[in-house]
């Protein structure tokens, strides 16, 4: 026999089938017990990160180490070194405990690992996203040929409606950026927006100064008369509105804009209305709560995380627009190497990624399981859930600040109780309950935020008595 041509390959990267078996198994049946302790354990780490930072110092790489041992040492680690999102009594950021379909789908799509840059690499994987996205574009309300994609999270999401917007408004952006533009740019949303807005004005170039942070109505929602004096000032000094970035559940206080009314502005002076729905959207699912969004139908784009109230796996958003065509100018690229089939459908050809993931299998698995009816329980029951709490506050003489109608409440604690972030950082060190100190309106306020789909009663009271604990 001659001797073989070429060496084997690492066994420790690419194990046989049988090893990989025994550790697959293996690793499935340690996740399943880690998850049930870290439901009845501590919410908060416990983790000592000095000490930690030293044990990682004697990971230099030198020495090949056991695969099962390291994903055994993992696992403890991680047990006690994350805040987990995994407890029930987590009453936290808009952070999920993932739902099982999304977790079979990170599985499926780490062992195929398919590229999704082009439908012509992935034909499959990229109808799948695209059918999904299509029927999220149809619940929202949006015409036929809506359109869209996934994204990395609701931050990607909305960085892409404001080069969308930027780049419909003036057909020099292509070539120029913003010198193109006759004037500064500027775009709008309320000062209770969530922050990622500040970074991406950064990002896009246009600058954060360009980022106005209208007034908001007294109840979190922003106000559309001072919107419109500072779309019209704007205007009276040559400065170009491009963008109205309307929330539809803010991030502080769960609080939805007055959309129809953001809309019609938009219209009247042509500029790109954008919904930021990151969290609050997957209500769109529950036909009870469809009231509340009236107006978003109108938009030219929307964000909704799958990572958040969808309860998909971490990060994993999505951007759907009526003008799809804008994202093709937008992103288009022209790369000979490419597999490309249906160029519209090629994600690398209308986003802001290359190389990307399938995470889009993780809400078609979600949502193929539960059905939109899954989906509107879940988030009805949430919704229940944070009633509870309220009602439990309240009887206790606990002032509730907000009237969000979704599951998420500020509430100040009564006379002769702590400040309140003193009082959160009790509460999260005790590691019986987490929830978030916040700000709403200008006044802090404790934020409890229903994000775990199995949150019990009892969970309930214990987020209670944490809340109410003196010492
Ligand atoms: C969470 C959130 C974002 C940011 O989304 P990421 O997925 O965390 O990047 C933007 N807007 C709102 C309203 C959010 O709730």
């Amino acid at each position: 026999m001659s001797p073989p041509r070429l060496p084997a390959a690492p066994a420790a990267l690419f194990p046989d089938v049988g090893e990989r078996t025994r550790i697959e198994d293996a690793l499935t049946r340690a996740l399943i017990a880690a998850d049930q302790r870290v439901s009845r354990g501590s919410v908060t780490p416990t983790l000592d990160r000095e000490r930690f930072r030293q044990e990682l110092g004697q990971f230099d790489f030198s020495a090949p180490r056991p695969l099962q041992e390291l994903i055994d040492w993992t696992i403890e680690r991680l047990e006690h070194g994350v805040v987990h999102m995994n407890n029930p009594r987590y009453f936290g950021l808009f952070n999920p405990a993932a739902n099982f379909p999304s977790q079979c789908a990170d599985r499926i799509a780490g062992s195929f690992n398919p590229q999704l840059a082009s439908s012509g690499s992935s034909p499959a994987p990229v109808e799948i996203e695209a059918h999904v996205i299509r029927a999220m574009a149809q619940r929202i309300g949006l015409p036929p040929g809506s359109s869209g994609h996934f994204t990395i999270s609701g931050s990607e999401a909305n960085y892409t409606a404001l080069v969308c917007a930027l780049t419909r408004r003036e057909p020099r952006f292509e070539r120029e950026g913003v010198r193109g533009y006759a004037g500064p740019v500027a775009m709008y949303t309320s000062r209770e927006c969530q922050p990622a807005w500040f970074k991406i004005v950064h990002q896009a170039g246009i600058g954060r100064d360009a980022l106005r942070l209208v007034g908001t109505d007294g109840r979190g929602r922003m106000d559309m008369a001072a919107l419109r004096r500072q779309v019209a000032a704007d205007l009276a000094s040559g400065v170009v509105p491009v963008l109205v970035s309307s929330t539809a559940g803010t991030t502080g206080a769960g609080m939805v804009d007055a959309l129809p009314e953001c809309d019609a502005i938009c219209r009247e002076y042509n500029i790109w209305h954008h919904v930021d729905a990151a969290w609050g959207g997957a209500a769109l699912a529950s036909e009870k709560r469809r009231a509340l969004f009236a107006g978003i139908e109108l938009a030219d784009s929307v964000t909704i995380d799958a990572h958040k109230w969808f309860a998909t796996t971490m990060g994993c958003g999505m951007f759907i627009t009526r003008w799809p065509q804008v994202l093709s100018e937008a992103f288009k690229v022209a790369a000979e190497f490419m597999p490309s089939s249906v160029t519209a459908l090629d994600p690398y050809l209308n986003t802001v990624q290359w190389s990307r993931r399938f995470l889009g299998l993780r809400l078609f698995l979600s949502l193929a399981a539960a059905g939109w009816s899954g989906y509107e329980a879940h988030i009805e029951r949430a919704i229940a859930v944070a009633a509870l709490a309220r009602d439990e506050l309240r009887a206790r003489g606990w002032e509730v600040v907000n009237d969000s109608q979704l599951a998420v409440l500020c509430v100040v604690p009564p006379a002769g109780y702590a400040p309140v972030k003193d009082l959160v950082k009790r509460v999260v060190s005790s590691g019986k309950a987490w929830a978030a100190a916040a700000k709403t309106e200008g006044r802090d306020v404790v934020r409890i935020c229903v994000t775990h789909g199995e949150t019990s009663e009892a969970d309930v009271a214990a987020l209670v008595a944490a809340l109410e604990a003196k010492a």
